[in-house]
């Protein structure tokens, strides 16, 4: 087996042999030998010392043959020579009689082999043998010197490095260099053995940590961004690449991981990406991140079908200050109007700064346009109150225009143009105003904000009145409650009536102030009324959802009754279904609330809430009023008599008194009568009056009939 794998040692060029021999006969036999063997060589034949040493000194060996046993010369000397000369040449002695102890001599001395001159057919494997061992060992000595030198390179190298095991559980380092020990701070020995993720600290989820397991699991090269902290908690962005060392058979054995400071630049990027989207005087967005905000608000709004507000705003008077007290405090100007518009607006909204003294804002999901135009209002009016700048008072004041989407532009681009259009108009309108860009926006925008204006100063004027309806007993006729309903005495407009004002009123939340206002006058007048001796006389209120949602309800309607000395039996409240059935468990709470006062309940409206009656029954309640569009069918549409009857019928069980409403006809109420419904309220025996025009206490209410 040896001598196949000696005769298979591929060599390139014929060997260069040099044989010391002084025997010529031998010299020859042993070329023949050399020759006759399937060893390709050149052999260089020298007979004395000089020759030897002359050989030695002008070139390398492949392997050097040596007579043992030379006249002039000593075998074991040639053989010292030859090995100080040419170390890594193999030398073969070669003796006719050579005994046990010389032979070890010579190999003691650093012969690769010898052979006896009887036994030559051990020359040629002999030879190859040593041949290739000596290859073998050049090339081995060679690659310990490159991986010193690696070693070496690696150390000195500027960038961090570490290598990692990549067959040991959790991948531990096995080598970092001088840099990553300077780079991190993290000595050898608290590196080595740990998987690199140390490093992380804190930040286990960052992003691009995903595409580094990935890289890992499928033996690739990645290059990451990562954030890093060094052994003192600073943090660093750290730019790893890592790459895959494969064994002979392609398995990856480790990784070498290089790593970069990116730090400084990182930090140059985001102070760019901040530039670039953001006005560095005021913080607010630019122009730039608004285009960016303003295509991803119209694709929201695609997406839910909903609505998005774009306002462009320029204040009024800004160049006057800025001529009349300087740049500084136009700056400063500037800041304390982005603080106003920002503190104006939900977080999820956009306000930007695009240049000079013009601003806009994005406002997400808005439900009507109204919605954007009191925002712009509150805007304006907030931008008309008088700001600080160092003893100055400044007043600045602006000018809106408003765009829609969709209906006032498809795309950002088109928006913010004619939002800016509108802000013109509103501006060329004398300024301190909000302008639409679609004239009919404008119109219904604005006869909204004027609406709600307007119910302001009616709150302030007391511009609003109470008529009262009587509820009157069908039986016997006779009245002992009203119910309270609210008039709006609206200068020219004449007197409104509440379908056109209390929607907006419960939208703004007016309507708290407007119905305490309400509850103040029912009971003053009732306590009035039971002045008058007329005791048992009770005045019903509507209630709207906000206001039966407000937390102080109960407790301000406490102390309206304790304020006006009206007694609490005199009052009764009138809610709907829907606003008893929007939280079930919380209006039966404050209704036992009100009830426990000794207040009366009445659920207004009944029919149309499509609630059941038997859910109502938990609630503490007295009265039921039929809505008046059933009672407008009978007698005559059969479905309106069968839904009256029932309702009658439900009610009377559970032991309520139950209340038409709207009743306009004789038939209505015979109709009523005959069904055993107990009261009855409608134009058929009166309609709403102010208090002085009521026909109170008397026993049997004349007008039946004569409306
Ligand atoms: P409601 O509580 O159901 O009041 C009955 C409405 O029917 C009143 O309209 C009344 O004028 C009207 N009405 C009375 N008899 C007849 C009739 O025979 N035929 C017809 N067609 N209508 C009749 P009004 O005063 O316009 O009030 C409308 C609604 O506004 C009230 O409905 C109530 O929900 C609300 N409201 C009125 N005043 C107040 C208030 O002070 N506060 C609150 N929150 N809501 C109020
Ligand atoms: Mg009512
Ligand atoms: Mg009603």
């Amino acid at each position: 087996m040896k001598e196949q794998a000696a005769a298979s040692v591929p060599l390139v060029r014929p060997v260069r042999v040099l044989h010391l021999e002084d025997d010529a006969r031998d010299a020859q036999i042993i070329a023949y030998k050399l020759k006759a063997g399937r060893l390709a060589c050149d052999i260089e034949r020298v007979t004395d010392k000089a020759g030897f040493e002359a050989a030695l000194a002008r070139e390398t060996f492949d392997l050097v043959l040596c007579d043992h046993n030379l006249r002039d010369y000593d075998g074991i000397a040639a053989l010292k020579l030859s090995l100080s000369k040419q170390p890594d040449t193999p030398v073969i002695m070669i003796s006719g009689t050579l005994t046990e102890d010389e032979a070890v001599d010579c190999l003691r001395g650093g012969a690769t082999d010898y052979v006896l001159k009887q036994r030559l057919q051990r020359l040629i494997p002999a030879a190859s043998r040593a041949i290739r061992e000596a290859s073998e060992h050049r090339g081995l000595r060679r690659s310990q010197a490159d991986l010193r030198l690696r070693d070496l390179a690696i150390d000195a190298a500027t960038n961090a490095i570490f290598i990692v095991d990549a067959q040991a559980p959790d991948q531990p380092i096995v080598h970092v260099n001088r840099a990553f020990e300077q780079m991190t701070g993290y000595g050898t020995e608290e590196s080595i053995g740990r998987n690199s993720r140390f490093l992380q600290g804190p930040e286990r989820d960052q992003p691009e940590i995903d595409r580094l397991r990935q890289a890992i699991a499928t033996g690739a090269q990645a290059s990451v961004l990562l954030r890093n902290y060094r052994r003192d908690g600073t943090l660093f962005w750290n730019n790893l690449q890592i790459s895959p060392v494969r064994d002979e058979h392609g398995v990856v054995t480790h990784y070498v991981g290089i790593q970069s400071d990116v730090t400084e630049l990182k930090q140059y990027q985001v102070e760019l990406e901040y530039r670039a989207n953001y006005d560095t005087l005021t913080g607010l967005a630019n122009k730039n991140l608004l285009g960016d905000r303003l295509t991803q608000a119209i694709a929201w709004a695609n997406r839910v079908q909903g609505r998005i507000a774009i306002l462009y705003l320029d204040l009024d008077r800004f160049k006057i200050v800025n001529d009349s007290l300087g740049h500084a405090k136009g700056d400063a100007l500037l800041k304390r109007v982005a603080e106003r518009l920002k503190h104006n607006v939900r977080e999820s909204d956009t306000v930007a700064r695009l240049g000079g003294d013009e601003f806009a804002m994005i406002l997400n999901g808005i439900d009507d346009p109204s919605a954007a135009a009191a925002l712009a209002q509150k805007v304006l009016d907030d931008l008309q109150q008088p700001i600080r700048l160092d003893g100055h008072e400044v007043f600045t004041g602006a000018s809106i225009g408003v765009c829609i989407y969709p209906g006032d532009g498809p795309d950002a681009d088109c928006l913010l143009k004619n939002a800016d259009t509108a802000m013109y108009r509103a501006k060329h309108s004398g300024g301190n105003q909000l302008c639409f860009y679609t004239v009919d926006l404008n119109a219904n925008a604005l006869e909204r904000l004027r609406l709600e204006a307007d119910l302001r100063r009616a709150l302030a004027m007391n511009e609003f009145e109470l008529h009262y309806q009587a509820r009157l007993t069908l039986g016997s006729g006779r009245s002992t409650s009203v119910e309270a309903l609210i008039r709006w005495r609206r200068g020219e407009s004449g007197l409104v009536y509440p379908a056109a004002f209390i929607p907006l009123a419960e939208e703004t939340g007016l309507i708290i102030p407007i119905g305490e206002w309400v509850l103040r006058t029912a009971c003053a007048q009732a306590r009035r009324w039971a002045d008058e001796g007329h005791t048992d006389m009770r005045v019903a209120v509507n209630l709207s959802t906000r206001q039966f949602r407000q937390a102080a309800l109960v407790a301000t309607i406490a102390s309206i009754l304790e304020e006006t000395g009206a007694h609490a039996s005199q009052l009764e409240l009138e809610i709907t279904e829907s606003v008893a059935m929007h939280d079930p468990e919380v209006s039966r709470a404050v209704l036992q609330q009100l009830s426990d006062l000794g207040i009366a309940i009445a659920i207004d409206d009944f029919g149309t809430g499509y609630s059941s009656l038997a859910y109502l029954k938990r609630f503490p309640i007295d009265h039921l009023k039929i809505d008046q569009s059933f009672v407008q069918g009978v007698p005559d549409d059969a479905d309106s008599n069968n839904i009256v009857r029932s309702i009658i019928a439900l009610g009377k069980s559970l032991g309520l008194t139950v209340i038409a409403e709207g009743v306009e006809t004789e038939a209505q109420r015979a109709f009523l009568t005959v069904e055993g419904c107990h009261e009855m309220q409608g134009y058929l025996h009166s309609r709403p009056a102010p208090a002085a025009g009521l026909a109170i206490g008397e026993p049997d209410l004349p007008a039946l009939g004569a409306r």
